[in-house]
C-alpha cells in the first residue's frame, strides 16, 4: 500500500484567529480595562442582533451557562433533567451539581441527536405522568427540564422537541456547543428553546479561547443568570452611591472578559466566511468519499443549515475495509488527527457508578460508540490539507 505521510500534524480542529482579531485584543490590553466591561456589552449585543434573541449573557463557558440555566429555572435536588446519551460530560454534569437526576434518552441512528421519537420512548419508559408533570419512576422526581444537543451542528426537531415539552411542563435547554450558526426551519439556533447555550471554547465554530454564550428571550430569568455570573451580586441600585452593592445570592464567577471578548466581537463578524469554508471542506470530502464501501456521511440538513461544526463519519466493520480505531491509528501514523464524538455518556464510570445507566438502553448510542470518528475540519484548513485526508481515507478505505 502507498503511504503519503504529511510533514506535520494535522489536528481535527485549530482555531482561526486573524491579524484584526490579535489587534482587537492588543487594542483591549492597551486600554487598561481587561476584564468584563464595554467589549463585554458589544458582544451581547452583537449576537442578539446575530441570532435574533432577546437577551445574550455572556460567560466564561458553556458549561457555566448550562448551569446558570438549571439555575435560573430553580432547578432543585428533587428534581430530574433529561438530555441525550451522545454528549459532553458538561451537558450532564451540570445537573449533578443540583443533585438532581439525569435521565438520559437513546438518539437516532443517522445523526445521533435526540428526536421526538427518543425522548417519547424515555418518557414512556422511565416516568410517570401525573396532571401535566413527569414524574421519574425509580428516583421519585419530578423532570423540570430536557436538554436537547445539535450534534456536530445538525439541529435537533426544535418544534416536536419543544410540543413535548409544553405538555409536561418542562424547560428546554439546549446545547449549542457545536450549533452556531446553525439554522433550523428558518431560524437561528439561539432563537428556539427557552435557553440556548453555546461554547466559544478553542475548537468551537467561533472561539474567545474559553467563553460562552446563553441567549433567551426570556429577560427575568436573564437577569437572575446575569445576577448569578458574578458572586449574586445585584446592581440594580441606581438611586445608591458609586460603591453600593448588594448580595443576593451565593452566586459563582462566570463572567466573560473584554480581552476575550474583543476576540469574540470579531471571530462573530468573520464567521460567515469560517462557515463558507467548512461547508465547503465537508461537501469535498462528502464528494470524495461517496463510493468508499462501509462509510456513512454526514449530509447535509435539508430543514436549514447544517453549522459544520464537525465532519463526523461511522464506518460499518463489516463492511467497510477497516475499522473504526484502525482508521483513528493508521490516520495518526500519516499525521493526521480525529477524534470521537461521543463516548456515550452512559459508558463512563462517574455515571455508571451513580445512575445505574445499562448500555442495553441505548442501541444507537451504542452502535454509534463503535463505528464513529471525526475527521480533521476547520475554516483554516488549506486545499493541501484536505487533500492529504482525502488521499489518506480513500488509501485506507478503498
Ligand atoms: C464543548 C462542549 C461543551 C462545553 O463547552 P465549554 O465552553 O468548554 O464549557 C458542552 N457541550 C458540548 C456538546 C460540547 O462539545
Amino acid at each position: 500500500m502507498i503511504k503519503t505521510i504529511r510533514d506535520t500534524f494535522l489536528p481535527f480542529a485549530l482555531p482561526s484567529i486573524s491579524e484584526e482579531a490579535i489587534e482587537e485584543v492588543a487594542s483591549v490590553l492597551r486600554s487598561g480595562w481587561v476584564t468584563s466591561g464595554p467589549k463585554v456589552k458589544q458582544f451581547e449585543n452583537d449576537f442578539c442582533d446575530y441570532v435574533s434573541s432577546k437577551e445574550s449573557i455572556a460567560l466564561n463557558s458553556a458549561t457555566a451557562g448550562l448551569h446558570l440555566a438549571l439555575e435560573a429555572i430553580g432547578l432543585s435536588e428533587n428534581n430530574a433533567v433529561i438530555t441525550s446519551s451522545v454528549t459532553f460530560t458538561a451537558t450532564t454534569e451540570v445537573i449533578c451539581y443540583f443533585k438532581a437526576q439525569p435521565i438520559l434518552t437513546d438518539v437516532d441512528p443517522i445523526h445521533n441527536v435526540m428526536t421526538p421519537e427518543t425522548l417519547l420512548e424515555t418518557i414512556e419508559k422511565e416516568c410517570t405522568v401525573n396532571g401535566n408533570s413527569l414524574i421519574h419512576k425509580s428516583s421519585g422526581k419530578i423532570v423540570k427540564a430536557i436538554m436537547p444537543v445539535h450534534l456536530a451542528g445538525y439541529t435537533c426537531d426544535m418544534e416536536a422537541l419543544i410540543e413535548i415539552s409544553r405538555k409536561y411542563n418542562l424547560f428546554v435547554i439546549e446545547d449549542a456547543a457545536h450549533a452556531f450558526p446553525a439554522i433550523h426551519k428558518g431560524k437561528m439556533i439561539g432563537a428556539w428553546g427557552d435557553f440556548t447555550v453555546f461554547s466559544f471554547y478553542a475548537t468551537k465554530g467561533i472561539t474567545t479561547g474559553e467563553g460562552g454564550m446563553v441567549t433567551t428571550n426570556n429577560s427575568e430569568l436573564a437577569s437572575r443568570m446575569r445576577v448569578m455570573r458574578l458572586h449574586g451580586i445585584n446592581r440594580d441600585t441606581y438611586n445608591r452611591p458609586g460603591w453600593f452593592y448588594e448580595v443576593v445570592d451565593a452566586g459563582f464567577k462566570y463572567n466573560l472578559t473584554d480581552i476575550a471578548a474583543a476576540l469574540g466581537i470579531v471571530q462573530l463578524k468573520e464567521s460567515p466566511g469560517f462557515w463558507n469554508r467548512r461547508e465547503e471542506i465537508a461537501l469535498r470530502y462528502n464528494e470524495e468519499f461517496s463510493k468508499l464501501k462501509g462509510m456513512k456521511l454526514p449530509l447535509p440538513d435539508s430543514r436549514g443549515k447544517h453549522s459544520w461544526h464537525l465532519y463526523r463519519i461511522e464506518l460499518d466493520p463489516k463492511v467497510a475495509k477497516m475499522g473504526r480505531d484502525s482508521l483513528a491509528i493508521e490516520l495518526k501514523d500519516r499525521n493526521i488527527g480525529s477524534s470521537l464524538h461521543f463516548i456515550p455518556i452512559y459508558e463512563h464510570p462517574f455515571y455508571k457508578k451513580n445512575y445505574n445507566f445499562k448500555k442495553k438502553d441505548f442501541p444507537n448510542a451504542s452502535k454509534m460508540y463503535d463505528r464513529a470518528l471525526s475527521l480533521p475540519l476547520f475554516a483554516g484548513m488549506n486545499n493541501s490539507d484536505v487533500d492529504d485526508v482525502v488521499t489518506a481515507v480513500k488509501e485506507l478505505l478503498g
